[in-house]
């Protein structure tokens, strides 16, 4: 099963990944990081079909994928 992982304080709250995942399984949370924004998070990660399209979509780099073992991240830093 595919594993979504998304950093809290790196993200922006762009809700890019929210509107890029096609199984409609991202929202933002109700509570704000340190930053002070409202951050992305998976509601429903048996959902997910690891497809990746919201850690290539996240501007932050704040999502990981994991998908069969293997941990997906882009350009990371
Ligand atoms: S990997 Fe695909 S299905 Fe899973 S949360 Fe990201 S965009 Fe949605
Ligand atoms: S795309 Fe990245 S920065 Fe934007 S809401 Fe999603 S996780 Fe946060």
């Amino acid at each position: 099963m595919p594993l979504v992982t998304i950093k809290p304080e790196v993200c922006k709250g762009c809700e890019l990944c929210v509107q890029a995942c096609p199984q409609e399984i991202i929202t933002m949370a109700d509570t704000i990081n340190t930053k002070g924004y409202f951050y992305a998070k998976v509601f429903d990660q048996p959902r997910c079909i690891g497809c990746r399209l919201c850690a290539i979509t996240c501007p932050d780099v704040a999502i990981d994928v994991q998908v069969n073992a293997v941990q997906y991240q882009y350009f990371p830093y």
